[in-house]
């Protein structure tokens, strides 16, 4: 199957602006930020959406989440704080199916979410 743009930009077949990566996630900026940081961090292995993990998933889960805190330390969000967004399926306006945390920050952001 072909890949989608984010496989793509995991196996560094296509440019994206990282600002971290391990064995097991990628962070890159958003093409299209909705505010003034906006990252994106994915996991390496290949898993549409959350709602498609397992408990096998259980620590690279773990392992997305706590290096997600730690981008968004270096991206000096911590004092002001930040939001962490999963988007999973169509009412929630996923986009593309591999899971991606985005990491939002540097303003307000209202709540709700629309
Ligand atoms: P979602 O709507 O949760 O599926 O989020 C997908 C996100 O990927 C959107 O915020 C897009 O702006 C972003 N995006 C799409 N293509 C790229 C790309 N090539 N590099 C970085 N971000 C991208």
């Amino acid at each position: 199957m072909s890949k989608n743009i984010f496989e793509k930009i995991i196996a560094h077949e296509i440019a994206a602006d990282i600002v971290f990566e391990d064995e097991s996630v990628l962070a890159f900026r958003d093409i299209n930020p909705k505010a003034p940081t906006h990252v994106l961090i994915v996991p390496k292995k290949s898993l549409a959406r959350l709602s498609d993990a397992t408990a096998g998933d259980e620590k690279l889960l773990g392992h997305l989440l706590l290096k997600a805190a730690e981008v968004a330390r270096q991206m000096g969000l911590n004092q002001n704080g930040y939001r962490l967004v999963i988007n999973n399926g169509r009412d929630a306006g996923e986009s593309v199916p591999q899971l991606h945390c985005h990491i939002l920050g540097g303003r307000g952001l209202a709540w709700p979410p629309g």
